[in-house]
């Protein structure tokens, strides 16, 4: 599997674009989030509206799906016809933010869009992946992600910090891209990223990338430790790829 980094950045902050993360594998596309700056992104990487195959929403805050009518939009003017599948826990709140910004899309869209709703500690087998979902600690409901080609997994948290759940769902990945939106400090709803590193070595992650950092901590990573002896840390910035 491939994966391209499309946003690092947390909500408000003005260097970086969303945290949103394009999965390819040898027969899906898959996006990670869209929030509000994904779109302009993915449409630099590629901008062939066949191009994805599903959206995978995390949870409902802006900064991680707002970019939803944008991006049916240019499908749309585009003459895309190839179905579309949204995997999301709530389906009318991603209906509601199409309608808002653009008033009867879905009747003008001339694709289907298919909705799989998921829940908690779910599989759903989609192409050659197998998804399983597990809830992170956040303010409202997220589940991160594990995506499995039978041959390598990678997993992905959206937003929160991680509990027994989420860490069962990570254990032997090869790579966990996770928010670190702090250091050191403990605070409900995020991680921190002395936590996940330990997360990591117990859990015999091979990779760990830390995204959807503060916009404060981001201007002062160079004075910090985030070295490990049993696990890679990476802070990938937009438009890196990884392989696994
Ligand atoms: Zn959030």
């Amino acid at each position: 599997m491939k994966v391209i980094f499309l946003g690092t950045g947390e909500a408000f902050d003005e260097n970086m674009p969303n945290n949103s993360v394009l999965v390819i594998s040898d027969k899906t596309n898959l996006l990670l989030d869209c929030g509000c700056t994904t779109p302009t992104q993915l449409w630099k990487f590629n901008n062939d509206q066949s191009f994805l195959d599903a959206v995978y929403i995390s949870h409902t805050h802006a900064d991680h799906y707002f970019g939803i009518p944008a991006l049916l939009y240019r499908m749309k003017e585009e003459g895309r016809k190839k179905a579309l599948t949204i995997i999301c826990q709530n389906t009318k709140t991603i209906k509601d933010i199409v309608n808002y910004g653009y008033k009867n899309l879905y009747s003008k869209l001339g694709f289907e869009i298919n909705f799989m709703k998921v829940e908690e500690e779910q599989t759903i087998q989609f192409n050659d992946l197998k998804l399983l979902f597990a809830p992170t600690a956040h303010s409202i409901s997220n589940f991160a992600i594990k995506i499995d080609d039978n041959k390598k997994s990678l997993c992905y948290s959206g937003d929160g910090g991680f509990n027994e759940k989420t860490e069962e769902l990570y254990k032997n990945s090869d790579l966990v891209i996770h928010e670190a939106y702090l250091y050191d400090e403990k605070r409900e709803g995020h991680a921190c990223m002395i936590d996940l590193i330990k997360m990591a070595e117990r859990s015999n992650v091979k990779c760990l990338a830390l995204t959807h950092i503060h916009r404060d901590l981001r201007k002062e990573l160079n004075k910090k430790n985030i070295s490990s002896k049993k696990v890679k840390v990476i802070i990938p910035k937009p438009f890196d790829k990884f392989k696994i």
